[in-house]
């Protein structure tokens, strides 16, 4: 049917890579490029006999004018950019400039401000109309699949949705006293940053991790989990009509926490450049070359992931409660592509969403987060390519 060129060749490429495969009557060629090309071709190396013809190149995403020779040369038909957030602008432009539909997991920020806001992204709504291209905003989990399963609510079980509580619990153990799941450095940006909740149409902000509570999560137990900022709030709090309150939880060990506040003590989580020996370094920069590679836990990993959203409306006036979510188990993860849990919950609906513009189902030129898309396509998808989901219409509320 088509062919994508996948950005990027770490943890969540990887996992791309592997179920684009799975799924060659869709994606009968990929081209795996990244800035480190040893890493493209062990993964194609890895996936040798695959219906899928795979390709490899090396490429700076940085640089738009690299980006097009590269789209001119391999012709594909989407672009999936699992590299990091840095190079979503460079990457949509290079997409405008050749006319190739667009698909990311993570929304633009600035290198030198660990902000999170789609304002960047939205201001090329126009050029892609008039490009005729689809450009599909955060297709990992969360964002992602989280907004599908918003979609998914809205359409078949509430008039209106007031409030969701989107809950990312990892009960996962890799052994070492500390590690990331994903990018150290995009991981680290994101759990130092204000929290923030959006309630009556605005976002308040919270000192880092100030609201804690304990939430009995299916088949994983009992967890700390804390109130975050995340990307999808701002897109949801637009698209899900009535809402009244949106917060993100994400849960934390005690361990995690000690940890990352010492770092943060003593400064190397900062993102301001400091000279050392003559030369410029970005602490946290230098934290990420000091870390285990995220990469490198697959093997290492055990337990769960349990991601979901518990949804409070109503539907023909009466209240309805709903929660719908994923468990994810590590090693089953490894022993399928070879990447942990977090990897894979991010990869899996990154080919899927690709999928669905590939096949036309979620094709319209313009730029659009997930949840503006028809999502029952996407949640057969889910149960079909290792994400089956599960629901309750009696959930375990957070307060
Ligand atoms: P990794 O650091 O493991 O991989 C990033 C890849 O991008 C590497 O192959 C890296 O190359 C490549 N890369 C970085 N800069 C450039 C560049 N300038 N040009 C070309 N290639 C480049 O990250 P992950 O795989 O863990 O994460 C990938 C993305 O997924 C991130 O944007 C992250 O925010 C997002 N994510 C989204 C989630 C969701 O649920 N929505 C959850 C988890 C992650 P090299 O090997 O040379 O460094």
């Amino acid at each position: 049917m088509g062919k994508a060129l996948i950005i990027g060749a770490g943890g969540v490429g990887s996992v791309v890579v592997h179920k684009c495969c799975q799924n060659p009557e869709v994606f009968e060629e990929i081209c795996i490029a990244s800035r480190t090309v040893a890493k493209c071709d062990a993964l194609k190396n890895k996936l040798a006999g695959s219906k899928t013809k795979i390709t490899t190149a090396k490429v700076n995403a940085d640089d738009v004018d690299d980006l097009i020779a590269l789209i001119n040369k391999e012709k594909p038909d989407i672009v999936i950019n699992v590299a990091l957030p840095y190079q979503d602008l460079t990457i949509m432009d290079a997409c405008l400039a050749t006319k190739v539909h667009y698909l990311d997991t993570a929304n633009y920020e600035p290198l030198d401000t660990a902000k999170f806001e789609y304002k960047w992204q939205w201001a090329y709504r126009e050029k892609f109309e008039k490009s005729g291209i689809t450009a599909v905003l955060g297709s990992g989990f969360d964002p992602g699949v989280t907004g599908v399963f918003s979609a998914y609510a809205q359409k078949h079980y509430f008039d209106e949705i007031h409030y969701i509580d989107i809950l990312d619990a990892n009960a996962g153990d890799h052994g070492y006293p500390f590690a990331t799941n994903f990018n150290p450095e995009i991981n680290i940006r994101e759990v130092t940053a204000k929290g923030s909740y959006f309630e009556n149409g605005k976002f308040i902000e919270t000192e880092p991790m100030a609201i804690k509570k304990v939430y009995n999560f299916p088949e994983i137990g009992e967890k700390d989990m804390y109130l975050l900022h995340h990307e999808e709030m701002e897109s949801l709090a637009l698209n899900i009509k009535g809402i009244k309150r949106i917060r993100f939880w994400m849960t934390f060990s005690q361990n995690y926490l000690t940890h990352l506040k010492v770092l943060e003590n003593v400064g190397m989580t900062s993102i301001e450049p400091i000279d050392f020996e003559g030369q410029k370094i970005v602490p946290l920069q230098f934290l990420k070359a000091v870390l285990p590679d995220p990469a490198s836990l697959g093997p290492r990993t055990k337990g769960k992931t349990n991601i979901g959203c518990i949804f409070r409306g109503v539907k023909n006036g009466k209240p309805v409660n709903y929660y719908v979510y994923n468990v994810c188990d590590h090693e089953e993860c490894y022993n399928e592509v070879g990447s942990q849990a977090v990897s894979y919950t991010t990869g899996v609906p990154a080919m899927i969403g690709a999928m669905m513009v590939l096949t036309g189902k979620w094709q319209k030129p313009g730029v659009y987060n997930v949840e503006e898309f028809n999502p029952d396509p996407f949640m057969d998808a889910l149960n079909k390519f290792g994400l089956p989901w599960q629901e309750s219409f009696e959930p375990e509320l957070v307060d």
